[in-house]
Parts: C-alpha cells; sequence; structure tokens
C-alpha cells in the first residue's frame, strides 16, 4: 500500500514537471551536422563545455527562462541572416535590447565550440606589427579592439561601448584606403554580403588584409552550402588575390586575402554564391 502511494506521488511529480532530465537548452547550428558523439568530442578537445560555464538552472522557471531566451535568439539569428543590412539595422535600432537578446545566445552558443575564431583573428594580429590600423565589420562585443596593441575600427549594428561605431557595415564612416586589416568573424550575415566585402575594398590600402573567418558549413557545398571556390572567385574578382584557405578547424573556416595594387580593370560582374543562413536548432 505504502509502495503504490510513493509510486503514485511519483508519477505526479514526473507529470508536472515533464522532460526535468534535459534542464539546458542545447542548441548547436543546425547545418554543422552536429551528433551527439560530435558535442562530446568538443568537449574533450580542450575547449569550454556548456556544462562547465553555464549555471544549471535552479527550478523550473529558470528552465522556462532560458528556454524562452534560447527561442529569441534562435528568432533574431534568423532575421539577421535573412534580411539585408540596412533592415537589420532599422529592426535593432528600433529595439536595441534585442541587440543584448542575440548577443546573450550567441556567447552561450559559442561555448560549444572547442576554438573561437575570432581568438585566431587576435593572435594573427599580436603576431604582426601593431602600426596596422584594423576594421572590424560586425565586432559583437569587440573583443579584439580590446586585445590587441592596434587602433581598431569596431562596427556593429549597435552600439554598446563608446569605442563601437552603430552602423550598417556596407557603409561605414571611414575613409577609402584608409585601414590595413579588414576583419569579418562570424558577421557575413547579410543577405547583401557582398555590399559589406566591397566596402571592406573600399577601406582598406592596397596590400591591406582581409580576414574572414566563417561558419564551416555555410561553405560546404555537400550540405547545400557555397563552395568556397565560387566565394574566393568572387572575392578574387573584386580585387583581392587569395592568401589563406584554412578548413582545419571544425566548425569554422578562415579565408585570408590581400588587396591588389591595381584595380580591376575587368568589369565583368562578379558571381557571388550563396550564403545559407546558420540556423540553431533545439536539440
Ligand atoms: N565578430 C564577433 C561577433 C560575431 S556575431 C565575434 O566573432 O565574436 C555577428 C555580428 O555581426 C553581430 O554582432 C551582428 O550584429 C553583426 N552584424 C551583422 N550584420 C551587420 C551589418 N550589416 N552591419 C554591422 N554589423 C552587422
Amino acid at each position: 500500500m505504502k509502495e503504490e502511494a510513493t509510486s503514485r506521488k511519483r508519477k505526479r511529480k514526473r507529470q508536472r514537471n515533464p522532460k526535468n532530465t534535459k534542464e539546458e537548452p542545447d542548441e548547436t547550428p543546425k547545418n554543422q551536422n552536429n551528433d551527439k558523439k560530435r558535442q562530446r568530442d568538443t568537449k574533450t578537445h580542450g575547449g569550454s563545455s556548456a556544462s562547465s560555464k553555464r549555471p544549471k538552472p535552479s527550478n523550473f522557471l529558470d528552465t522556462l527562462r532560458e528556454k524562452l531566451s534560447g527561442g529569441n535568439f534562435r528568432r533574431l539569428n534568423e532575421k539577421l541572416y535573412t534580411c539585408s543590412g540596412q533592415e537589420a539595422l532599422d529592426y535593432f535600432s528600433e529595439d536595441p535590447t534585442l541587440f543584448d537578446m542575440y548577443h546573450t545566445g550567441y556567447q552561450q552558443q559559442m561555448t560549444n565550440w572547442p576554438e573561437l575564431p575570432v581568438n585566431s583573428i587576435i593572435n594573427w594580429l599580436s603576431s604582426r606589427s601593431s602600426s596596422l590600423v584594423v576594421a572590424d565589420f560586425g565586432c559583437g562585443d569587440a573583443r579584439i579592439a580590446k586585445s590587441v596593441k592596434n587602433k581598431v575600427f569596431s562596427f556593429d549594428l549597435v552600439s554598446k561601448d563608446p569605442s563601437v561605431i552603430a552602423c550598417d557595415m556596407s557603409n561605414t564612416p571611414l575613409e577609402s584606403s584608409s585601414v590595413d586589416v579588414a576583419v569579418f568573424c562570424l558577421s557575413l550575415m547579410g543577405t547583401n554580403y557582398s555590399s559589406y566585402i566591397k566596402e571592406a575594398h573600399r577601406v582598406l590600402r592596397p596590400s591591406g588584409w582581409l580576414l574572414i573567418a566563417e561558419v564551416k558549413s555555410r561553405f560546404d557545398p555537400n550540405n547545400g552550402g557555397a563552395d568556397p571556390k565560387d566565394f574566393v572567385k568572387a572575392v578574387s574578382d573584386l580585387g583581392f588575390s587569395s592568401s589563406l584557405k584554412d578548413f582545419s578547424n571544425k566548425m569554422f573556416i578562415l579565408l585570408h586575402f590581400k588587396k591588389k595594387e591595381k584595380l580591376n580593370s575587368n568589369k565583368k560582374k562578379i558571381e557571388w554564391p550563396e550564403l545559407k543562413a546558420c540556423l540553431y536548432k533545439r536539440r
């Protein structure tokens, strides 16, 4: 009898709190083919595991709150990948709190990555002269500016720090031929991404560097992504020469270019491949 009552109690508890076996929303890029095994792998490769950094929600309400914020992040992320830069600017300018919401979710996603691409870029810059002037297109929390000695112009849709210039990065206030390094770290998000690269071309000095880090799955032709060759060709046709193609990381690719000394006389229309959105799913 006593045993029956205990089992009824247990059952009621399960009904009140379904799924309380999995408390944290676990989001990884949908098109990254991230199975559970890889997540385990990721965590054993010295990466910062999500669970080690994120405090565990203490109760059901915390869990619910976390799920809602995960949903908001996914919605905003999809918005950024499926609209133009100008639309994104208007959207966030109307309600800058959405930007915080996006970045909270973004930072959480990044805890699943064994290595952050922004750190590769910081290392690259640190190994060169600090006199190089840098433009960080889509800077997020401006980690590059905070980490290197160089003069860094940081651009994003919303400015959360006096050092960040709020603008659509297809139209920055920089003078033409005024910077040595243009960085796009996971920021080629808008449907008009080619206009961001054209803006980088405008502001770069001849022989200046263009450094691009992007989500690997966006460049996986076997999985609906762009062919990296088409992308490299389009950037080269704009007036760059390719100097590095690094596909060694699981999560992101690194592409480095140098701005050609001479303007391209070939006025042929550039074929920019479509870069598919990097969407995150609830797991
Ligand atoms: N580079 C940072 C942040 C990447 S998240 C890092 O590696 O951590 C991508 C950032 O690009 C977001 O902060 C987003 O607001 C910004 N972004 C996307 N489109 C933009 C645009 N058209 N103009 C300016 N910033 C943009």
